[in-house]
């Protein structure tokens, strides 16, 4: 079976490295003795108890959380933050957005419903290929917080540096990123991120989140949605997401032995690299975002013709790979290349553009 698997570029949800899923496999039927499934397990049980808690260990020692932030397991995926952010933490009634692409317009809309939300910048008319600079963000001193999304899924483009915004909270959708690079989460007064992009899989939504930023919420905020109500309970308040945090588990203890994220980021970097540096000697492929922010994540580009396009992602199924197409609002093709991808998935890539441009480059 492992031998009829084929190189997932998928933007989420996405490849996992084989390894966890060889885990779970051998896992499924009886969790290191348990008799059962965790799927099957009690999530108050002594043994789901420790998956919750080894894997919250994990995640804080492989981003080096501090001990002033909480940690909360939530469900309803990254698109459920858009309207809890604004809901806990608009304490005065204003925040400035930065919009970048599709899924921070969905935050600000969301944001909107609730307070005095400004769009702090935009390259919305510059089909979103690049990140703004500092110098062009306005940004309100008063604000409670400034929204971003560190990496955009959809266009390719990653922020490649942190704002100063004057002792503003910054909130951060990192849905596509986290846990691919280094990061001072310091630096940042909430960072979100659903799993089932980089993480693990759809169902568990990640929030980290500065202390001394709850207890503020708007009146009739749901419980579900309170973030002090999850984090006084442990994110236990209800059922949580038990299967989909065990697999984040095993994710996070798969980074760990890759070397922790220095060495994922530098592999990251190798792999994106090779694809940006064939893309940028050919004539013939076109990169989508611009050279100073494009991701390390998801790469988009474009042959000549909506035709080739097409054929490109054709042909690339035929040649063991899947889900190169682009998102429609870009058009052409994307690759994700998350932290489960491996090396030589890129390198397969790469040779098939060649030989797709071999082939077709004289048309
Ligand atoms: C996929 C994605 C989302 C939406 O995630 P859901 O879990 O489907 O709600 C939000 N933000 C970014 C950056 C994404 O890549």
């Amino acid at each position: 079976m492992a031998d009829k698997r084929i190189f997932n570029f998928s933007a989420g949800p996405s490849m996992l490295p084989e390894e966890v899923l060889r885990t779970a496999s051998e896992q499924m039927l009886n969790y290191k003795g348990s008799g059962m499934s965790v799927m099957e397990m009690s999530h108050r049980s002594s043994a789901y108890d420790q998956i919750i808690k080894e894997a919250q260990r994990r995640l804080r020692a492989l981003l080096q959380i501090p001990d002033n932030y909480k940690v909360l397991f939530l469900q309803g995926g990254a698109s459920t933050q858009f309207s809890a952010i604004p809901m806990n933490l608009l304490r005065s009634g204003s925040a400035d957005y930065v919009i970048t692409g599709h899924f921070a317009n969905l935050a600000y809309k969301e944001a909107t419903k609730y307070g005095a939300i400004q769009v702090a910048g935009s390259t919305q008319e510059e089909n979103f290929s690049r990140i703004p600079t500092q110098e062009e963000l306005q940004l309100r001193k008063d604000a409670d917080y400034v929204y971003l999304c560190s990496n955009n899924t959809i266009y390719g483009t990653q922020w490649k540096y942190v704002p100063q915004t004057q002792g503003v909270p910054i909130v951060a959708d990192m849905s596509s990123d986290i846990l691919s690079r280094t990061i001072d989460v310091s630096q940042y007064g909430l960072i979100f991120a659903g799993a089932q992009k980089n993480m693990g899989i759809a169902g568990v939504t990640v929030v980290i989140v500065r202390e001394d930023l709850l207890g503020f919420q708007l009146a009739g905020t749901p419980t579900m949605l309170n973030y002090q109500i999850m984090a006084d309970k442990d994110s236990m308040y209800n059922t949580p997401p038990t299967y989909a945090i065990y697999i984040l588990g095993l994710v996070l203890e798969w980074i760990e032995r890759q070397g922790g994220l220095e060495a994922i980021e530098a592999r990251n970097e190798r792999k994106a690299k090779l694809l940006y540096d064939y893309l940028d000697s050919s004539t013939f492929y076109q990169a989508a975002a611009q050279k100073q922010d494009r991701s390390l994540m998801n790469v988009t580009f474009c042959t000549p013709s909506k035709e080739l396009d097409a054929l490109f992602v054709s042909e690339s199924i035929k040649a063991g790979m899947s889900n190169l197409k682009g998102h429609r609002a870009v058009g052409g093709i994307r690759a994700s290349i998350y932290n489960a991808m491996p090396m030589e998935g890129v390198e397969h890539l790469v040779a098939f553009m060649k030989a797709f441009e071999a082939t077709n480059g004289g048309r």
